[in-house]
């Protein structure tokens, strides 16, 4: 077969199970494709042909012995920023360049458990901070949509592999954004998890009480089949929740669209910046939801304006406290010919940080240090505890909340924004790490120059199921998500 990466999930499930093409098959199909397309893309840092086989052929004879689960011999990209025993984890950072995990992040070890075949690591800003993937140490990864332009950040790695058809699903993770932008700019479905749905152990962290990992996949029931497998307790992170899971593709039809209540925020939808051709189709696809049956409402959230200024504070200021670990002494890059301890830890950082995360460690350093923590964090903290208020205010009136995933379709390579700029960009997606709320991305059209435009769904606490099940309820009514970025067209 030619085509097997056109297949969804559960196409290349029943085709395992139903032994129309091996898992071996599968993967060596895939691989073949990394190899012809991703000189271009640029999205994996590490492929992991060898093992990636080995686990394919362990994958079929598990299907032949009958000890199989829905997604054994199914191929993953991992985000570079989930910990894989014995393979290179970078983070996307010079200084994690050498470090080979000597454990597997939870996230990847459930997937092997379940019998998905990892084809590698893929690139992402460095330590998931930014919002184009072009701050990592390995180089900007292209928009499949148009080379020219960047996949989104941080998860610009699994965005790109998605959409080129170079990995069937993948993970990312959202602290601010991560999954649900670079879902937007490659048109993609990406789901980011109440914080605590998705275990953190092995995930290397940015900024420990935004940090959530997901799924990020072409639609919303391929991002079942992988939540299925992501979410649930972990004994090993305490902010882990002991709740159970839902089992997300059985409830793929059970949200009903008709009398679902969508709160559109006024704010949203005045900001400056925002495109005109993003509101468009944003306000088309919600028009669309009306006609199954939804029902919009206008609601207000007054705390819009202060969700770049919190999140620019409280994101640095954990960052700077979780990158202190990355001394030279312990494990990473490591300054060559010190002459004392200071100059280990100075040079070792200097030289194995990038500008953007040494900009993120001096603000969140500051903005912690004393006589500015209580003027900084400790206001930043109760200003966040208002965001949350107001979303939960919004949640007594509508069972979701819908805005631009981005205020702009994916920017040029070496479009050069200022930090302001680009921080800017975050306005839609920030609010929900910093209230902890799930929200889905999914494809609603394009903008003149036909890059993808997303629209995002916010829930309430816990309400994954119920954004997935309204996102594939429009994707069965539409077809956003079947369109194939060009390069994916054109070696169809
Ligand atoms: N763009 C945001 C930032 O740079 C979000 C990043 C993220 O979610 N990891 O912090």
């Amino acid at each position: 077969m030619t085509d097997l990466h056109r297949l969804s999930i559960r196409e290349l499930s029943e085709g395992l199970a139903g032994a129309k093409f091996s898992s071996r098959e599968l993967t060596e199909h895939y691989l073949k494709r990394i190899a012809k397309l991703d000189t271009q893309v640029k999205s994996y840092v590490t492929v992991t042909a060898e093992q990636a086989l080995a686990q394919a052929d362990a994958a079929d004879a598990a299907i032949k012995a009958g000890t199989a689960t829905a997604l054994t011999g199914v191929p993953i990209a991992h985000k570079d920023i989930f910990c894989t025993q014995g393979i290179k984890t970078t983070a996307g950072s010079k200084m994690l360049d050498n470090f080979i995990s000597p454990y597997d992040a939870t996230v990847v070890a459930k997937g092997r458990a379940a019998g998905l075949v990892t084809l590698g690591k893929v690139n992402m800003d460095e330590f998931a901070m930014g919002s184009t993937s072009e701050n990592s140490f390995y180089g900007a990864t292209a928009n499949p949509w148009n080379l020219g332009h960047v996949p989104g950040g941080s998860s610009g790695g699994s965005a790109a592999a998605v959409s080129a058809d170079l990995a069937p699903f993948a993970t990312g993770t959202d602290t601010g954004g991560s999954i649900r932008q670079p879902a937007s700019f490659c048109g993609l479905t990406g789901l980011k998890p109440s914080y605590g749905r998705v275990s953190r152990f092995g995930m290397i962290a940015y900024a420990s009480s935004l940090d959530q990992g997901g799924p990020m996949a072409r639609s919303a029931e391929d991002c079942a089949y992988l939540m299925n497998v992501m979410a649930g307790h972990d004994a090993k992170d305490s902010t882990s929740v002991e709740k159970d899971v839902d089992d997300y593709v059985a409830n793929l039809n059970g949200t009903a669209v008709k009398g679902l209540r969508i709160g559109i925020p006024k704010q949203y939808f005045n900001v400056a910046g925002l495109d005109a051709d993003v509101k468009a189709r944003v306000e088309e696809s919600l028009k669309k939801l009306e006609e199954m049956g939804a029902t919009l409402v206008e609601i207000d959230l007054n705390m819009t304006e202060a969700y770049v200024p919190t999140y620019y504070l409280i994101a640095p200021a954990e960052a700077s406290s979780n990158l202190s670990r990355y001394d030279g002494v312990r494990y990473g890059y490591r300054a060559e010919n010190p002459v004392d301890l200071m100059d280990l830890y100075k040079r070792s950082r200097s030289e194995g940080f990038g500008a953007e995360v040494q900009r993120r460690i001096l603000i969140g350093t500051y903005a912690l240090s004393a006589g500015y923590y209580d003027a900084y964090y400790v206001k930043a903290q109760k200003v966040r505890r208002l965001i949350q208020q107001d979303f939960l205010k919004a949640f007594e009136s509508v069972d979701v909340i819908a805005a631009p995933a981005a205020p702009t379709t994916a920017y040029k390579i070496g479009a050069n924004l200022s930090p302001v700029e680009m921080y800017l960009g975050d306005i839609y997606t920030i609010a929900v790490n910093l209230a902890g709320l799930p929200a889905i991305n999914a494809p609603v059209g394009f903008d003149k120059d036909n890059l993808p435009v997303g629209l995002q769904l916010i829930g309430n606490y816990w309400s994954e199921s119920q954004l997935l099940s309204v996102v594939h309820q429009y994707q069965q009514a539409t077809d956003w998500h079947t369109k194939r970025a060009a390069i994916a067209e054109e070696n169809a």
